[in-house]
Parts: structure tokens; C-alpha cells; sequence
């Protein structure tokens, strides 16, 4: 509101707005000092197996994975996403920026202070709603996402974010496929795992046993008939995350239940096997518009032409 439109206000009227102003930032200041002293709270700890909501401001669920991990969660939101929260004692990775229905910005602050790094797991719409929201950005130094990058303002295609009106934003750091980044007391690394999508990537903690895969896998239906799914390299990418990682135990994934362990990785090789060696025996759905073929998995299912 401008001084202008004030001024044309009634004095009366403009007292009230002035009060509702006041109660209003003192609400919002009263949540994000409950959500901050719960997420702070030892008491607050769970079990490392076990995801529990933590805190909400109505639309964003913050859920501890451990004291350094979280997850935000949208489950309002049709897909029911998650973005991760990854903090290491110098700065934080924001592991995708949700579906951009909220700005997804306010509550990773209240989840850190630390300086924070958005990354996207890949450049569906649905990861990078808020990326825009960020002053540094870092993504995998891969020739998909290169090509779409002049003077380190990427600006997704299409058929690359599945929605015509994303917007371009600015990449303020590059990660070397499976080069160490140290976080500060934690150290990461990324690893290109096309399949979902040809820029899909993953972000291991090995110290923890974390692979945080974003659409690669979750217990839902996963969806490799959008442009640029590969059922072969899908297939590729999932023996290589089981051969190159066996320290990883759990998976953080892109939505619905926040994780699942490794052993449904394994049940994605023997499905995608399945599926290329035509062993498998799909269902017909419509799925987006399209009479697509679903194949059963273990804890998933999977979505095919
Ligand atoms: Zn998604």
C-alpha cells in the first residue's frame, strides 16, 4: 500500500487496517516463533526410521529426518511434494523448491539460519516453483543443463519443465558430477541419474546413508512417459546408484512419503527389468490425457507408453 492510498483513506478506516496489520504480523510472528522452538527442541526428536510432522504453518509440513535433515512437505498440494533441507555447519542445501503454490523460502528459514543453496533435483515446474526466491543456486554441471544456460541464467525449455510459464533464474554454482562439496562438517556429492527426466540428478550424503533422488523413486505411481523419460537409462542409472552407493540406506524422495529404504531400489531394477525384457504385465490407464500402460512394483508402480 502506497502513502497516496493512504491519505485518500478515511483516518477511521486507515487505524483499522493499521490494527489488522499490527495482530496480523503479530500472529505470523507468534508461528514462526512456535515453529522455530519446535524444530529446535530435542524433545521434538524421532526415531531415525520414522518421519513425523514436526511443525506446520498451515500448507508447508516440516518433518525431522535427523537433526541436520528435514523434509517440507506440501500436502495440500495435488502431487504432495517434498523438498529437503540439508544442513552442514557453514551453509544449507535446499534440495528443490516446491510446487511454488507458497514460497517455499520462509519456512526453510525457519528451519535454518544458515546461508542457503537451493538445488533442483531436475527442472520439472513442480520442483522449481520457488527458485526464483533464492540468491545462490547450484546446479549439476551437465551438458543438459549447460545447453540451456547463457551467462549462468538457465532458462528451461518446455519440454524440460512440463509448463509454459517457468521462469529462467540464475545458477551462482556448478557441482562436478560426483565432485565432494563440504557443507561444513558434511559432505555431499551429486550424481547424474537420468530416467525420469534426462537432467534428473541425486544428491548423496554417504556419511549418513542418504540418497536424496527427487522423481526417480517414490512410493507412488513414477512416471516415465513424459518427454525425455528413458526407460533404459532409468534402468542404467538405478544399477549404478546400487553398485556405486552401498552406503545408502535410505532414499529422501520427491513425493508422497518422505522416504523409503534402499531396498525399494532394488525392486526398481527388477521392475524396470521386467518392463524392457517384456516380462512384465501392465494395466491400462488414463493417465494426463493418455491410455498409458501401468506396471506393478514393489511399494511403487510405474507409468509407461
Ligand atoms: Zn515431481
Amino acid at each position: 500500500m502506497n502513502n497516496a492510498a493512504i491519505f485518500s483513506m478515511p483516518v477511521a478506516v486507515v487505524a483499522a487496517v493499521r490494527r489488522r496489520t499490527r495482530a496480523t504480523e503479530f500472529v505470523a510472528i507468534a508461528v514462526a516463533a512456535a515453529i522455530v522452538a519446535v524444530l529446535q527442541c530435542p524433545c521434538g526428536a524421532a526415531a531415525q526410521d520414522s518421519v513425523s510432522v514436526a511443525a506446520t504453518d498451515g500448507y508447508f509440513d516440516v518433518s525431522r529426518i535427523d537433526a541436520d535433515t528435514w523434509a517440507i512437505s506440501e500436502p495440500q498440494y495435488w502431487q504432495k511434494n517434498n523438498s529437503f533441507v540439508i544442513k552442514g555447519q557453514i551453509r544449507t542445501i535446499l534440495f528443490d523448491t516446491g510446487s511454488g503454490t507458497r514460497d517455499i523460502r520462509h519456512m526453510a528459514g525457519n528451519v535454518t539460519r544458515k546461508p542457503t543453496t537451493a538445488m533442483p533435483s531436475h527442472v520439472h515446474y513442480d520442483h522449481i516453483g520457488s527458485i526464483g526466491s533464492f540468491d545462490q543456486v547450484a546446479m549439476v554441471d551437465l551438458p543438459v543443463n549447460r545447453e540451456r544456460t547463457a551467462d549462468n541464467r538457465y532458462t528451461p525449455s518446455l519440454s524440460m519443465s512440463l509448463w509454459p510459464f517457468s521462469s529462467s533464474f540464475m545458477v551462482t554454482e556448478w557441482w562436478k558430477p560426483g565432485e565432494k562439496i563440504d557443507i561444513g562438517g558434511r559432505v555431499l556429492e551429486a550424481v547424474s541419474i537420468p530416467g525420469h527426466s534426462p537432467d534428473s540428478i541425486a544428491v548423496i550424503d554417504r556419511a549418513r546413508g542418504y540418497a536424496f533422488v527427487g522423481d526417480f523413486l517414490y512410493a507412488g505411481e513414477l512416471y516415465t512417459f513424459l518427454p525425455g523419460a528413458d526407460l533404459t537409462a532409468y534402468l542404467e542409472s538405478t544399477k549404478r546408484l546400487l553398485a556405486d552407493y552401498p552406503e545408502v540406506k535410505l532414499l529422501l524422495c520427491g513425493h508422497g512419503k518422505p522416504t523409503m529404504p534402499r531396498e525399494a531400489l532394488v525392486a526398481l531394477q527388477e521392475a524396470l527389468s521386467a518392463i524392457l525384457e517384456q516380462r512384465a504385465a501392465p494395466e491400462r490407464v488414463w493417465r494426463l490425457g493418455g491410455l498409458i500402460k501401468k506396471y506393478p512394483g514393489q511399494g511403487f508402480s510405474i507409468l509407461a507408453w
